[in-house]
């Protein structure tokens, strides 16, 4: 009875959902509009003389946590196209498959060399199809949308973050406040006076009692 009853509400659920319309696209034919910080792949940047903005200083390869940076940098040579002498890296692989997307690459390159691109890559039955050479990396750069992330900008965000202070801890203002108010040590401020009257009193015998030693003294003084 229970294997009928369930196998009923199965095909209730079944037939519900066949004449709803469908949730899913066929991608790569129709591609959702994705988010605006939506990062997918890599790209190296050119500057503005159409070389590699890459000065191979390993910066990259050395923080990436899941060491899938690969840089081969060369020494200072001249420029073809200024004739300056400057940095290259003469070769560049990152391995797309074994990359966590954190982005780590990207916040330090002082170059703002490589960037993170909104396209993902074409899915590949190889992992050696997701390792991404120089070639490929610079042709992402000048064909793929960069994504808002560059590496400057993303520390000079950092630097500038405000400083969130922290709530200052309650005092227990309570406690303190009733021993502060207690009426014990006034009261024995105001008993202090009853001391003063006596001393005052004390004066005012001793002229009464000096009074007869005066008058035998003047007594005794005049008898001769
Ligand atoms: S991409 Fe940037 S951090 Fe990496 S080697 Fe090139 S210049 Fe250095
Ligand atoms: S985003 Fe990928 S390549 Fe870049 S540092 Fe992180 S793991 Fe390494």
């Amino acid at each position: 009875m229970g294997y009928f009853t369930d196998t009923l509400r199965a095909m209730r659920t079944t037939l519900r959902n066949v004449f709803r319309p469908p949730t899913t696209v066929e991608f790569p034919d129709v591609v959702r509009p994705r988010a605006e910080r939506f990062r997918a792949s890599f790209a190296l940047i050119d500057d503005e003389n159409g070389e590699s903005a890459c000065v191979g200083c390993l910066t990259c390869e050395k923080i990436c946590p899941s060491q899938v940076i690969k840089v081969k940098a060369s020494p200072k040579r001249e420029s073809p196209v200024t004739g300056k002498k400057r940095a290259y890296a003469d070769d560049f692989v990152l391995d797309l498959s074994a990359c966590i997307q954190c982005e780590l690459c990207v916040q330090v390159c002082n170059n703002d060399a490589i960037v993170m691109v909104r396209e993902p890559e074409q899915p590949a039955f190889n992992r050696e199809d997701l390792v991404l050479g120089m070639e490929k990396l610079r042709a992402n750069g000048r064909g793929k949308t960069v994504a808002w992330g560059r590496g400057t900008g993303l520390q000079e965000m950092q630097e500038s973050k405000p400083k969130v202070e922290k709530p200052a801890k309650p005092k227990p203002a309570p406690v303190e406040a009733a021993k502060v108010e207690t009426p014990a040590e006034p009261a024995k401020v105001e008993a202090a006076p009853a001391e003063p009257a006596k001393v005052e009193s004390a004066p005012a015998a001793a002229p009464a009692e000096a009074a007869p030693e005066k008058s035998d003294c003047s007594a005794a003084e005049e008898a001769p």
